[in-house]
């Protein structure tokens, strides 16, 4: 596997001024161009320093990406560094002063006599057009090693790299590599690594590599193979495996999918509508779903019952149960659930009712514990939790929690 090496170029990114958005965005499509990114360095605007990181680089990668220092200005020595180390001249090309005169034509704008500089690039290099700005890109090639050289505003830079550089890599690696994301909820990470324990320690092609966040674990499952069909299935063949394992926690698949995004589909496949009551919660179960573009067809009514009267007013939980078991309890989320279905006409209700903390704990009803209720024309579940951290992750772990209800309540008929 060819091996790449990022340097990102700039003092404002060492001093923090600004984020290293490039290295991110680079580092991401690197993986999908089956080529490994084995180091990454950001160094100043400082020839020395930049000379010395790129040796290395040299010495250690086959593939060394460049971001910045490609400006009008004296302190961009990009080029003039490159130029150095792999003992290549720089020389003028006409066509690209041509391409800057008329961007900056277009742009309103004036050339400048520095902007001369921006049209020398190493010999024999690769011209990566800029269409956003004044500085081409380059590549060069030397003894099998390549030098790519990008400018640093990212609304530059990550055209030209989808456009041209790329492709380039891909071609170069003759490497494709496929991955799918499975994502999982209800289940803590070192529980589900456990559970495909034999999977993940004989692996090497596919990888599996999970991720925890938030009450979520993620599993990526990566192939690498001469084409993409070929890894996929390489990547398919693992992935039932771990349904097989996990798959009553596995409740999606993709980098950007959220439990509510699933929840509203399948709601919208089975064509239900669902309710909400919420307590403790405070209506954070129907932001979730209302994030969602689409939920109008699912979601018309969210209660929010924050205190006893509202449980009344609003979805007629019963005095008598209030005062005989108090508002965090199965009997008031039951009848939450149950008065948020009917009095909506929904044909799921769902309802949140706990002790979000910090106070308002006891030994029999300690912070954290939570009733989360369901109810449908079949019945009413209610489910109890004790969630861990503070008021914020309770909140969020029980909405959650409601919407994976509601997901296996619809999975399951
Ligand atoms: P340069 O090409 O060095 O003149 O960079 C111009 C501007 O691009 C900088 O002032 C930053 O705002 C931005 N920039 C440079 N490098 C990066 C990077 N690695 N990530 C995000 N933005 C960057
Ligand atoms: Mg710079």
């Amino acid at each position: 596997m060819l091996t790449a090496e990022i340097i990102c170029v700039g003092t404002e990114l060492l001093m923090g001024q600004v984020l290293n958005t490039n290295e991110q965005f680079i580092a991401s499509r690197l993986t999908m161009a089956g080529i490994a990114l084995n180091y990454s360095s950001v160094v100043g605007d400082n020839p020395q320093r930049l000379k010395d990181t790129l040796l290395r680089a040299k010495d250690r990668s086959d593939i060394i990406i460049m971001t910045g220092g490609l400006g009008p200005t004296d302190d961009d020595l990009t080029k003039e560094t490159v130029a150095q180390v792999f003992n290549k001249k720089l020389v003028f090309h006409p066509e690209c002063m041509e391409k800057m005169a008329l961007y900056l034509k277009d742009a309103g704008r004036n050339m400048t006599k520095n902007n001369e500089k921006q049209a020398y690039l190493p010999e024999e290099c690769i011209v990566i057009e800029n269409d956003n700005g004044t500085a081409p890109g380059c590549i060069i090639e030397e003894g099998g090693k390549a030098a790519i050289m990008l400018p640093g505003p990212p609304r530059e830079m990550m055209p030209m790299f989808n456009v041209t550089v790329f492709p380039y890599l891909k071609e170069k690696s003759g490497v494709v590599l496929y991955s799918r994301v499975l994502r999982l909820f209800g289940i803590g990470e070192s529980r589900a690594a456990a559970m495909c324990d034999d999977l993940i320690k004989n692996q090497s092609n596919p990888t599996i590599a999970p991720y925890a966040k938030e009450g979520e674990v993620t599993f990526r499952i990566t192939a690498s193979a001469e084409c993409e069909e070929e890894a996929k299935l390489l990547v398919d063949e693992k992935c039932s495996k771990m349904y097989e394992i996990l798959g009553e926690y596995i409740y999606g698949e993709g980098d950007e999918n959220s439990l509510a995004n699933v929840v509203v589909q399948a709601l919208r496949e089975k064509n239900l509508t669902v309710a909400t009551c919420e307590s403790c919660t405070g209506g954070l179960i129907g932001k979730m779903i209302t994030n969602v573009s689409g939920s109008s067809e699912v979601y018309g009514f969210g209660f929010v019952t924050y205190a006893n009267e509202a449980k009344m007013q609003l979805v007629g939980v019963k005095g008598e149960t209030l005062k005989k078991y108090g508002a965090v309890s199965e009997e008031t989320a039951r009848e939450m659930a149950r008065g948020a279905r009917l009095v909506s006409g929904s044909d799921i209700g769902v309802s949140v009712t706990g002790i979000a903390g910090p106070g308002g704990g006891s030994k029999e009803k300690p912070v954290g514990l939570v009733y989360i209720g369901v109810s449908d024309k079949h019945g009413c579940d209610v489910f109890r939790f004790v969630q861990h951290g503070d008021r914020e992750r309770v909140r969020n772990k029980s909405a959650l929690c409601a919407l994976d209800i509601i997901r296996r309540r619809i999975q399951n008929g």
